[in-house]
């Protein structure tokens, strides 16, 4: 089948002729793929490495490089192992991306999205960048008929962004601003929305990104490049700052700048993947009662599930978001070196269908 193949950094490729995969296990649904996205931590992965096992095998799925890439996907079902009776063939579908144990402490608890022993599908096992592939069934969320797969691909991006605003705790009323105009920058602005923000303020660095930022719900976006959009920020917030921000800009400087925008007892999502230190100013932590959150993934039964709701009943539109869709064919070329390059890009969808590009 085809399929795009990670086998280490700055080593992604195209394989026509890749091994079908292997027979389903129990609770286990195949995916024809109708569309795979691009994420930013696949280009992570890429350029130094992040989540997918180079070295040495994952821990729980035993894969490592090289593997299918792909974690954001939608498809039908084409066949389910006897047990499965949520999904059956001929469904069509968005997918939660993670495999988790169900014995754990965090399990138990029903927290499955901190599974102490998860495995993601598409980043410690293969993914959805391929003809087709394996994924638990529970994992699999029925779409309505109207609902086009390529917008359902985007479930899964925006599902961290939901989580995001439910840790952040966003309140009807809260002032929310956004530090970062990706993909997860930008469906942070939509999740502030649906979570009843009264104002969204965008920091961007202009171009379409910003314009996009507009069209996704941000009420306001500064460019942090342009001299005197901090005092804009602080006439727009009363000069308190404000109540929640989103740390979505994926560098250093930006998850400093999240942290000084909050005001007194506000509160800060981080969702930045960096494995690096952040010097922070611990008198500003402490003296204003700031809360520094983390927020990482999504889980099946809850944002997940909660995000494919918001995209199929319209209140989030995703559709400025995608600057592109590919053929698998293309995709290494046309999809994650472009993204690179070319910043006006955002989203890119893959497709190993043909008939869903036209
Ligand atoms: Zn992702
Ligand atoms: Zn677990």
């Amino acid at each position: 089948m085809k399929a795009i193949v990670f086998y280490g950094i700055e080593d992604l490729r195209y394989e026509p002729d890749w091994a079908e995969p292997r027979p389903l296990r129990a609770g286990e649904a195949r995916i024809a793929t109708a569309w795979c996205g691009i994420c930013g931590t696949d280009l992570e992965d890429l350029r130094e490495g992040a989540i997918i096992p180079i070295d040495k095998p994952h821990p729980e799925s035993g894969r490592m490089a090289p593997l299918v890439i792909g974690h954001e996907y939608s498809g039908v079902v084409v066949d389910v192992a006897p047990d499965v009776t949520n999904v059956k063939p001929g469904d069509r579908v968005a997918m939660e991306c993670i495999r988790y144990c169900g014995h754990c402490e965090f399990c138990k608890r029903g927290e499955f999205a901190s599974c102490v022993y998860q495995v993601s599908i598409g980043q410690h096992d293969d993914g959805g960048m391929a003809e087709y592939f394996n994924i638990p069934a529970y994992d699999c969320i029925k779409i309505p008929d109207e609902m086009p797969l390529d917008i359902a691909s985007l479930a899964e991006p925006l599902a961290v962004m939901v989580r995001a605003a439910r840790k952040g705790r966003v309140s009807l009323g809260d002032i929310v601003t956004v530090v970062g105009a990706g993909t997860i920058g930008l469906f942070g602005i939509a999740a502030a929305r649906v979570a009843g923000a009264s104002k969204v303020i965008s920091i961007a660095h202009g171009g379409y990104r910003a314009e996009v930022a507009k069209l996704m719900g941000a009420n306001h976006v500064l460019n942090s490049k342009v001299d005197g959009w901090l005092e804009e920020f602080m006439d727009l917030t009363e000069g308190r700052g404000s109540d929640v921000v989103f740390d979505c800009g994926g560098n250093i400087p930006a998850i400093r700048q999240a942290v000084e925008l909050a005001r007194r007892h506000g509160r800060i999502v981080i969702t930045t993947v960096i494995d690096k230190d952040v010097p922070l100013s611990a008198m500003d932590i402490m003296y204003n009662e700031k809360e520094i959150i983390g927020s990482v993934a999504h889980q099946h039964d809850r944002e997940f599930k909660w995000a494919v709701q918001y995209l199929a009943d319209g209140r989030v539109n995703p559709e400025p978001m995608i600057t592109d869709r590919v053929y698998i064919e293309d995709a290494v070329s046309n999809g994650f070196e472009r993204l690179v390059e070319d910043r006006n890009q955002i989203k890119i969808l893959v497709t190993p269908n043909k008939d869903e590009l036209k």
